[in-house]
């Protein structure tokens, strides 16, 4: 039969040509990303023997077999796993299937990658990498699905495409077999291979074997030689989150998550641990330093590996971890739980709620003791998955004062970049202030100068600078903190002291009610403001409402906000107010106040980030006022 040309998808095209031509360091990786192909492979197979009798009917062992044959300068890896049917072969090693192309290409195009070719194994690539070794690549399998007669046959040189065949194979499971490039011949090698072996899959679940050939006394003649070729088993694989936390080097540790993560960074930190009584299970979780690309993707997967007395029952187990905690990688192994279970079943099992609970427990503890030790690395955490963490404010009620003893926020006292807690925010706080400060909406260059702040700069009192879009609905959820209410500057009446408020709503009182009736259906109220010191007016939030960025931000997603009524706020001290209100003992019924009023309620707009109502009319307005005022000498 002739073989069946395809072409690849231009991002393999890409990959390939990078694989080929840029990456240089650390080409023994390909080993690791086939290994572990394979590893999943087994995995799957072995998953599906526990329900279908025909699979594994045999009794065979699980393994990894690498052949190095010399002669033919090839290097094959035969698993006996889950296999590919056709179908399945144009899928997986024709395209790249993830969620996260459009990065992927613009990832591939960078320098950075050139430089850490392990990048590429985060976006789930792994197999391409054997064109770093090889010249041509031949995948033969035979999916557990089909008979010996169904197996197929993918070859390529990289150059674009592939063929597909139809052959017979007597066993399930893939051969990859690796034309090895002239100067990759050291992989037929048995030190080399061990060497790899040993570096990055020493903990690989199954036997990856070997044939060795050695030389030993011969017993008909001790004088001379024979040689005996035997199957020998090159790495521990001992499941490293069995095993005894002082059995392992930190070496071991990260080279696993690198395994189970794609990352190519050491994790920050690892928590390891056996819990026993009731419900027994082991964990091995991994903090890492860096944010996955794809952590806000709909579809990326939370939770970690679920096994069951040493099979693999699912990759992600989000039933056993909260989203909040999303950034966490591992394994779990359980002994309780049974080897059948379904996603469905774990939703609402004790057992899985009791692990769950311990997790979450263990990496809140953990993060609070590498804030206490190690300012610098929590603050690089925070930078990357704070964010994340702060939902747990949201949708862990239980826990928010736990998790809120874990965020950092920058302040009007903290330098550009720093953050503080909301203790140390506490411990600064003078005796008779009574709550806790933040404004919302902005980043710190734009609140530096904001009119919200004006009083707070005057009298030195600290704000918290909240820069997350969601943060007025996590902080309003929180409601305290240690018993302190939140306060927000741009939101709700703020009294600060100032001591002479009633006396200036008497005064001002009737220009008020004027300014109120002028805005009529654009704001609820017009009153003294407890915050300015230099702007003349403000619009705030009521008490309960959403800050205007957010209630904007729910607007645009279609969603029904409650429309709550804005406030002017009027500085009292300032120059053009206490002008109007000169103007209006004169005149009442003065035009120039209502056209004032009007263009201030535009400025509050502009300091709020907003737009004026009437660009055009606002500059015309703008324009008319400074002529009339615009005298020579
Ligand atoms: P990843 O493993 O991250 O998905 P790869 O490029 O390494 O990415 O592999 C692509 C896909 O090819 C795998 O998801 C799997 O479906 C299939 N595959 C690769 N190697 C094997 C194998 N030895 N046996 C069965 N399927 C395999």
């Amino acid at each position: 039969m002739t073989a069946n040309k395809h072409q690849f998808k231009a991002e393999v095209n890409k990959i390939l040509d990078l694989m080929i031509h840029s990456l240089y360091s650390h080409k023994e990786i390909f080993l690791r990303e086939l290994i572990s192909n394979a590893s999943d492979a087994i995995d799957k197979a072995r998953y599906m023997a526990l329900t279908d009798k025909t699979v594994a009917a045999g009794g065979e062992e699980w393994k990894i077999q690498l052949i190095a044959d010399k002669a033919s300068g090839t290097l094959t890896l035969r698993d006996n796993g889950i296999g590919l049917t056709r179908d399945e072969a144009v899928e997986a090693l024709g395209t790249i299937a993830h969620s996260g192309t459009k990065e992927f290409m613009k990832l591939l195009e960078s320098r950075e990658v050139k430089d850490n070719p392990e990048l590429i194994g985060q976006f789930g690539v792994g197999f391409y990498s054997a064109f770093m070794v090889a010249d041509q690549v031949t995948v033969i399998s035979r999916s557990a699905t089909v008979d010996a007669n169904h197996a197929v046959v993918w070859e390529s040189d990289a150059d674009g495409s592939y063929t597909l065949e139809d052959t017979v194979k007597e066993t399930r499971g893939t051969d990859v077999i690796l034309k090895l490039k002239e100067d990759c011949l050291s992989y037929l090698e048995e030190w080399e291979l061990r060497k790899v072996v040993k570096q990055y899959s020493d903990f690989i679940e199954y036997p990856v074997v070997m044939d060795v050939t050695r030389s030993k006394p011969d017993p008909e003649d001790k004088e001379k030689s024979v040689s005996e070729t035997v199957e020998e088993t090159l790495n521990s694989r001992k499941a490293i989150w069995l095993k005894d936390k002082a059995e392992i080097t930190e070496e071991e540790y990260n080279e696993f998550y690198k395994h189970i993560s794609h990352d190519f960074t050491d994790p920050a930190r690892v928590i390891h641990y056996r819990a026993e009584g009731t419900t027994e299970f082991s964990a091995l979780l991994y903090l890492p330093s860096k944010r996955p690309f794809d952590i806000y993707y709909q579809d990326y997967k939370v939770g970690p590996t679920l096994y069951v007395r040493r099979v693999q029952i699912m990759d992600h187990c989000e039933a056993m971890l909260p989203s909040y905690l999303r950034f966490m990688k591992g394994v779990v192994e359980s002994s309780d739980l049974p080897l059948n279970v379904s996603r469905e079943i774990l939703q609402d099992n004790k057992i899985v709620s009791v692990i769950k609970k311990s997790l979450t427990k263990k990496i809140l503890d953990t993060l609070a003791d590498l804030k206490k030790d190690d300012a610098e690395a929590y603050g690089n955490f925070y930078e990357q998955f704070g964010r994340i963490l702060k939902e747990g404010i949201h949708h862990d009620f239980e826990r928010r004062e736990t998790i809120a003893d874990l965020l950092l926020f920058e302040s009007t006292k903290t330098e550009a970049g720093k953050k503080t807690t909301l203790a140390e925010y506490i411990e600064r706080m003078p005796e008779d202030q009574k709550e806790i400060y933040y404004i919302t909406g902005g980043d710190r260059a734009s609140t530096e100068s904001s009119p919200y702040l004006e009083v707070f700069k005057e009298k030195g009192i600290e704000v918290l600078i909240m820069t997350d879009d969601f943060d007025d609905i996590i902080i309003s959820g929180l409601g305290a903190y240690k018993e302190k209410e939140f306060q927000s500057a741009i939101k709700g009446d703020l009294d600060l002291g100032e001591g002479n408020k009633e006396e200036k709503k008497k005064e001002f009182g009737d220009l008020l009610e004027l300014m109120k009736e002028e805005l009529k259906g654009l704001v609820g109220e017009v009153r003294i403001s407890g915050r300015l010191k230099d702007s003349a007016v403000c619009l705030v939030a009521g008490e309960h409402d959403l800050d205007p960025k957010m209630a904007k931000m729910f607007q645009a997603m279609g969603q029904d906000v409650p429309k709550g009524e804005r406030v002017l706020e009027v500085n009292p001290g300032h120059e053009l107010i206490v002008r109007m209100k000169q103007l209006f003992a004169a005149d009442s019924k003065s035009v120039q106040l209502k056209e004032y009023t009007g263009l201030l309620y535009d400025q509050a707009l502009l300091l709020e980030g907003d737009k004026p109502r009437d660009p055009v009319a606002f500059a015309r307005a703008l324009s008319k006022l400074m002529a009339s005022g615009a005298s020579v000498g």
